[in-house]
């Protein structure tokens, strides 16, 4: 069977990078949303937990629910205002005024403030109407908060943001001291703003996923980070044949021998979450043997007899081959791979 190999090791190391970047592991969270990037919410949950994160983010209640008993916070990123309360330190991130109105009286949440990326967040010249109502409606305020546009762009967009933000806690807390409000956490960084940042942040965390996993999209004219790829992806052999030179494998045929080649199928697919690879380019596994004519839906193709290959254990020349990014690759593995950490 196909199965995903999560290496504990890089994955502390990546932590460690992180938390020093930070100011200490309690200013790390741990994005696990989204089945922990593909590598597997509960296991990536339990050595976050292991390596001493306190604090994670997911998408969804449900993710939320299964992780909870690991963390002191578990902020939920993307769900909708549910109807009844859940323990303390189950949070929700509130998109907007007209979303938190839908929250029941006590629910804890942190706010998103609009600091340039106009995808969610309320507006700053909203910002007392909407603490006076989460006052007045005794919403439990845990955090509040901004995500960047351009944290990754070699140019000064990050800094204009980040000027945006500065503004924005200053008005915070001077509103929240005048309603008589406790100061909540404040956070900003995702991260690439954080691998950007000098060490020491001044908001309470960061939110880091992808760095988490070994991958970082910041321009190279920036820096470069010794980051290291968590996760291997391993199928195994199904058949091997002879294909005689002249013949051709796989869907439509585009791949014909010129040669007598060894030629075996393995257990993977694009049903798994393995990119559909047309077969017409030059595209090889992590040991540089070349998978041969097109991916199917539950196998694919590749020169040579082992019994087991590694498809990958770096996504990053298949997020170029793919013109994408490798948190898409590494989403997309579907939940039902086996995963194993070593
Ligand atoms: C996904 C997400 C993050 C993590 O981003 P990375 O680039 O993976 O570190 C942080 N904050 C928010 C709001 C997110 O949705």
């Amino acid at each position: 069977m196909s199965k995903i190999i999560i290496k504990k090791e890089n994955y502390f190391h990546n932590l460690e990078l992180l938390s020093q970047k930070a100011g200490g592991k309690e200013k790390l969270m741990a994005v696990i949303k989204d089945n922990a990037y593909g590598h597997g919410l509960e296991l990536m949950a339990q050595l976050a937990s292991e390596f001493g994160i306190t604090k994670a983010a997911v998408k969804t209640l449900d993710e939320a629910l299964h992780v909870e008993q690991l963390f002191k916070e578990v902020l939920i990123l993307a769900d909708h205002p549910p109807t009844e309360l859940y323990s303390p330190n189950i949070s929700f991130a509130v998109h907007s005024f007209e979303f938190l109105k839908k929250f029941p009286k006590k629910s804890n949440i942190h706010l998103n403030i609009d600091t340039g990326m106009h995808r969610n967040g309320v507006q700053m010249s909203e910002l007392e109407d909407v603490l006076t109502y989460i006052k007045e409606n005794s919403l439990n305020l845990k955090g509040i908060f901004t995500h960047f546009r351009s944290a990754d762009d070699f140019n000064g967009e990050l800094f204009w943001q980040q000027e945006n933000w500065k503004k924005a806690k200053d008005e915070s807390l001077m509103i929240l001291k005048e309603l008589e409000m406790k100061r909540p956490f404040f956070h900003s960084c995702n991260s690439s703003a954080l691998l950007r940042s000098k060490d020491g942040i001044e908001d309470d965390f960061a939110r880091c996923g992808i760095a988490t996993y070994g991958y970082t999209h910041i321009d190279k004219n920036i820096a470069t980070y010794d980051l290291l790829p968590v996760m291997s992806l391993y199928a195994n052999r199904l058949s091997t044949r002879v294909l005689k030179k002249g013949k051709k494998v796989g869907y439509g045929g585009v791949y014909m021998a010129r040669e007598d080649k060894i030629i075996s199928t393995y257990d993977i697919g694009y049903g798994d979450g393995f990119f559909r690879y047309d077969g017409l380019g030059d595209l090889s596994i992590a040991n540089g043997q070349k998978i041969r004519g097109r991916v199917s839906m539950d196998s694919l193709c590749v020169e040579g007899d082992r019994e087991e290959i590694c498809l990958f254990d770096d996504v990053t020349k298949l997020s170029i081959y793919f013109n994408t990014i490798t948190y898409e690759i590494l989403t997309k593995l579907m939940p039902w791979i086996k995963r194993e950490a070593v």
